[in-house]
């Protein structure tokens, strides 16, 4: 079933239909993953019929226009979406997000046959990624070293992209390459290829040369590719290539493309505070210490109460990022504070889980644990919490 499909007549509202999605995807998290997720999770097992789910309810198309198959949903939905998968498992977030990221920057700046490849990724079966990072680049992205040097009709790529979520089972790669000076662009280069792989280790001239061991947010792969030598087709460049293509406009649009990306991944962290949340007054109610409950020990109830009012907090300043974002204004600063306060929201309920769980915290056997490992995920991806204050500060400093 389609998370779009029983939507109701035609006198179904946007709202309406927002909430049933959010509706059909609460049950099926509330009765599949959150049940199901742990043991997957500890074995850093991939969630094939989780993932096969979220297919076919559509995730895979969430934010790809209806013209290309997708539920085209608005940024508040999609952030509400994020933020119940990542309630259950915040690694399912992770499996449609760079997915979604690779599809907004064809939808935005690719050219019309570039789009065309939207309908088959609507579909989860043509999966995207997104490759900006390197070894010895991640917040100076501007830095990236990789390489594209144009030979006849084509591009020859060679160099070492780090971090690549869903690298792997990805069939194509939003790339980001510098193309060498004495490029027609004249510009500093860094451009954004669209490379087609074959989902696996080895194709043409890429190798995914390592899983990464993660301490949370597992379950995905996180991968380090290599490029020797890959030859893409110059057509593969997106937004098309030359002058008034895409040669040297790369990282801007990336930039672009993550500004948005930086409201779901505050999304990811309300789900995990809301996850966190939940665990910590579930079990302060029921564990008794000195003869009550720990809840009515005023030091928990006040926890409690902070707990729930940075989340409330964050969740509105994620939504109000999210609704800036669906009325077409510039989100630079809303999305960088919601991505702050937001992960580090979540970084911080899940200690205070933590510590009402007392011992039983520190054990596999309840999830707080897990909520533990991958808040920090929020605080790093993305654009890590220093760079979001960078962000930040310029926006308010700039000049008028
Ligand atoms: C699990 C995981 C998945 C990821 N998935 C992807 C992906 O799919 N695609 C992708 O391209 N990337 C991905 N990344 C990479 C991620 O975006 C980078 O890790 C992040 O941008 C930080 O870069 P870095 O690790 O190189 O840290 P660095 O840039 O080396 O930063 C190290 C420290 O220095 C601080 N710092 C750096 N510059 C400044 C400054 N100017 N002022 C103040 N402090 C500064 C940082 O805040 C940080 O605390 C992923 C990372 C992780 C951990």
């Amino acid at each position: 079933m389609n998370v779009h499909g029983g939507a109701g007549g035609s006198s179904a509202t946007a709202d309406d239909v927002a909430d049933e999605i959010i509706e059909t995807l609460r049950r099926w998290v509330d009765e599949v993953v959150v049940p199901e997720s742990s043991p997957l999770e500890l074995a850093d097992e991939y969630p094939t019929a989780m993932a096969g789910q979220m297919e076919e309810f559509g995730l895979f198309g969430a934010t790809i226009p209806e013209s290309h198959g997708g539920l085209d949903l608005d940024h508040v939905t999609y952030a509400r979406v994020i933020e119940e998968l990542s309630r259950g498992w915040m690694s399912l977030a992770g499996i449609v997000n760079s997915h979604l990221i690779c599809a907004k920057l064809i939808d935005r700046f690719g050219t019309d046959e570039q789009r065309d490849r939207l309908t088959q990724m609507a579909t989860g079966k043509l999966r995207g990624c997104f490759s900006l990072s390197e070894p010895d680049s991640g917040s100076d992205a501007g830095a990236l070293r990789c390489r594209a040097v144009r030979d006849g009709n084509e591009f020859v790529i060679n160099g070492t992209k780090m971090w690549v979520t869903n690298g792997e089972r990805a069939g194509i790669v939003a790339l980001l390459a510098r193309v060498p000076e004495g490029d027609p662009s004249g510009s500093s280069g860094i451009t954004c290829f669209l490379v087609d792989k074959t989902p696996g280790k080895h194709s043409g001239g890429i190798t995914v040369s390592r899983k990464i061991d993660k301490i949370g947010y597992r379950g995905l792969e996180t991968v380090e590719m290599s490029y020797v030598d890959h030859r893409v087709p110059a057509d593969r460049v997106l937004g098309g290539d030359g002058h008034d293509g895409g040669i040297g406009n790369g990282l801007r649009w990336a930039l672009a493309a993550l500004e948005l990306g930086r409201i779901n991944v505050a999304a990811r962290g309300v789900g995990v505070a809301q996850a966190a949340y939940d665990a910590a007054l579930a079990y302060a109610k029921q564990r008794e210490a000195f003869g009550k409950p720990i809840a009515k020990h005023q030091a928990i109830a006040f926890k409690i109460a902070e707990m729930a009012t940075k989340l409330h907090a964050a969740r509105l300043m994620t939504y109000d990022a999210a609704r800036k974002a669906d009325a077409g204004e510039r989100v630079d600063l809303a999305a960088g504070m919601a991505k702050l306060f937001a992960s580090e929201t979540a970084a911080e309920l899940s200690l205070d889980a933590m510590r009402i769980h007392g011992g039983n915290g520190f054990s596999t056997e309840y999830p707080v644990e897990r909520y533990y490992r991958d808040a920090p995920l929020m605080i790093i991806g993305e654009g890590t919490s220093e760079i979001q204050k960078l962000v930040i500060s310029r926006a308010l400093l700039a000049d008028d």
